[in-house]
């Protein structure tokens, strides 16, 4: 048994079929005696829609502002999906960035986490509860709404896994793992079983947008095992 974080990002949660699909999996871990704490992104497109209406509604929307229209993205995921397990007759519970105690700074749009305060997922996971976490936002001290960046949920994934001392921090996306370029571009690209952390801070660096690069910083630093793999296989995917 082990306390398992899984990821999944905006295209495997496009639709409500592929949340019933999410659904599945985060079942089928829990059922195996497993803790899973699910952090989700918003559904494919739904974040630059949400930009662009923002943008519609004047030129330069004030940050704050966005912050608490970005994050409605992801909180409807976790809605969602918390409730396709409740239906399943799984005791699942969402949570929110600010309920979960992510504390960052005060830079609305691309905020730095600062602290996790791991008590309200850990009581959660304690009562065998399946918990579905909204990504890429947190709250700074004042208690007002952030977001973390482009591609944030994977920081907060990695960053709760962190916190709560996971065995495992697993990120679900459209493709099967890391390759040596990417594979939607470079067909000749090559699956690789395992990178290193430093390695894999390159290719973020270099624009890999596969994992945000804030993410593998938090996986160096605190030695969180990634595992980066397809959420439309059971395939193993890269380490
Ligand atoms: P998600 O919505 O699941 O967070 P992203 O679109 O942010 O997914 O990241 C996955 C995408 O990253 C892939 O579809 C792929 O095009 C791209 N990518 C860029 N570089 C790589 C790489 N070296 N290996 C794998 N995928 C890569
Ligand atoms: N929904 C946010 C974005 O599109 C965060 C994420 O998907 O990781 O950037
Ligand atoms: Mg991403």
């Amino acid at each position: 048994m082990a306390l398992i974080v899984q990821k999944f990002g905006g295209t495997s949660v496009a639709d409500l079929d592929r949340i019933r699909n999410v659904a599945k999996r985060v079942a089928r871990t829990f059922d195996q005696g497993n803790d899973v704490v699910v952090i989700l992104s918003a559904m494919a497109g739904v974040t630059d829609n949400l930009i662009r209406m923002a943008n519609q509604v004047t030129e330069s929307p004030d940050k704050r502002e966005l912050d608490v229209l970005l994050a409605t993205g992801e909180q409807t995921t976790a809605a969602l999906l918390a409730m396709t397990l409740r239906a399943m007759n799984y005791a699942a519970e969402s949570i929110l960035g600010h309920q979960a105690k992510v504390v960052t700074d005060c830079a609305f749009g691309n905020a730095r986490i600062l602290d996790i305060g791991a008590d309200p997922i850990r009581a959660l996971v304690q009562n065998r509860k399946i918990v579905v976490m909204a990504g890429f936002q947190g709250c700074d001290i004042n208690g007002n709404i952030t977001t973390l960046g482009r591609g944030g949920s994977d920081t907060s994934a990695v960053a709760i896994a962190a916190a709560i001392k996971a065995d495992i921090c697993e990120i679900y996306t459209d493709v099967d793992g890391i390759y040596t370029t990417d594979p939607n571009i470079c067909p000749r690209a090559r699956k690789m079983a395992r990178v290193s952390y430093d390695e894999m801070l390159e290719m973020a660096s270099l624009g890999a947008k596969v994992l945000q690069i804030r993410s593998v910083e938090f996986a160096k630093k605190y030695n969180v095992p990634v595992h980066v793999r397809s959420s439309f296989s059971d395939e193993e995917g890269t380490m």
